[in-house]
């Protein structure tokens, strides 16, 4: 229900503008999908994404000869959950107990401002609430409010929180966080970085430096990067998507503020642009409106 009430302007928005594209039409011509490109365009699916599929639906009209208007919601869907298959790789976050169990590494990046740190916020409450020990990370030390905020946090969730003053050495703070989390027989360790987007041999430094550093205390660490993008800068997102996967490898995604925005499509434009599984999108501002991303829900609540 979340999910379809935080969708519902991408939605409304979307077939408002399908709606039009076909109206009065029996079949899809080449105006039609003409018009569905722009849809796709402006519903912020981006234009690589969009061009393959309209070559795709072209390739179906082609082989079908006559595609009813009416069968085009159908097939779109059934194209838009064939593109997302990046992320239908399991939502694992605990790895497998193969060897000596070690926490679970989570290092968070992005800009200022996409909600990393209420999505730290919003995971450790959900990792609590499902039993496990967290600990959080404050390594961005560029910002006194960063640290701050993740201190708010890690008082709201109840779970300890390993910090240093501003301006210390972000993989010091990494190095602490990780040994103390295995001193405390942790689950999951969520570290927040600063997102410096200007600086970009600096965001790379700092991102290796973390990662060499807690590999000394836990050495296949970090389990995951993931990137939290802000899912209404519509075009934005898949530039920091390309300037943060140029930075490090980014394993999984988050997209924050679906709610209240009717780019909703980025969120498959991403996904099949970056081949990088969305892990969880932010439907809210709530402590439980995060949620875990499935590509079968999400693609039908958006044509529900
Ligand atoms: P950070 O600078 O990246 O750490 O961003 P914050 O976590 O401080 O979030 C910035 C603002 O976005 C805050 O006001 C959050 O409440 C808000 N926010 C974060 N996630 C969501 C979401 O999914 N939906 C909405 N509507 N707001 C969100």
């Amino acid at each position: 229900q979340k999910l379809d009430d935080g969708l519902e302007k991408t939605k409304s928005s979307f077939f408002d503008k399908l709606g039009k594209a076909v109206a009065g039409k029996s079949s899809v011509d080449d105006e039609v999908l003409d018009d569905l490109e722009e849809v796709l365009i402006s519903s912020d699916v981006g234009v690589d994404t969009t061009i393959k599929i309209i070559n795709r639906i072209e390739a179906r009209v082609a082989r079908d000869k006559y595609l009813g208007a009416d069968e085009l919601n159908v097939i779109l869907r059934e194209e838009i959950a064939g593109l997302l298959k990046a992320s239908e790789k399991e939502n694992q976050v605990v790895q497998p107990s193969n060897e000596v169990k070690t926490p679970f590494v989570i290092i968070v990046v992005g800009v200022n401002g996409v909600g990393k740190t209420t999505t730290i916020g919003k995971l450790a409450a959900q990792f609590k609430k499902d039993g496990k020990k967290v600990v959080l990370g404050a390594a961005d030390t560029f910002r006194a409010a960063a640290i701050d905020q993740l201190q708010i946090w890690a008082e709201r969730v109840d779970v300890p929180i390993v910090k240093q003053q501003m301006g210390s050495d972000p993989a010091s703070v990494a190095f602490d966080t990780v040994q103390s989390a295995v001193k405390q027989d942790a689950d999951v360790v969520l570290i927040d970085t600063a997102g410096r987007l200007h600086n970009k041999v600096n965001l790379m430094n700092e991102l290796t430096k973390i990662k060499r550093v807690m590999q000394k205390v836990i050495p296949n660490a970090p389990h995951d990067v993931m990137l939290v993008l802000d899912g209404s800068t519509g075009q934005n997102a898949f530039e920091q998507a390309k300037q943060f996967t140029a930075a490090t490898e980014v394993t999984s995604l988050a997209v924050t503020k679906l709610d209240g925005t009717a780019k909703g499509g980025v969120v498959i434009g991403i996904s099949d642009q970056f081949q990088i599984p969305v892990r969880y999108i932010g439907v809210g501002e709530a402590i439980d409106d995060l949620q875990t991303f499935d590509k079968i829900e999400f693609v039908d609540s958006f044509f529900k």
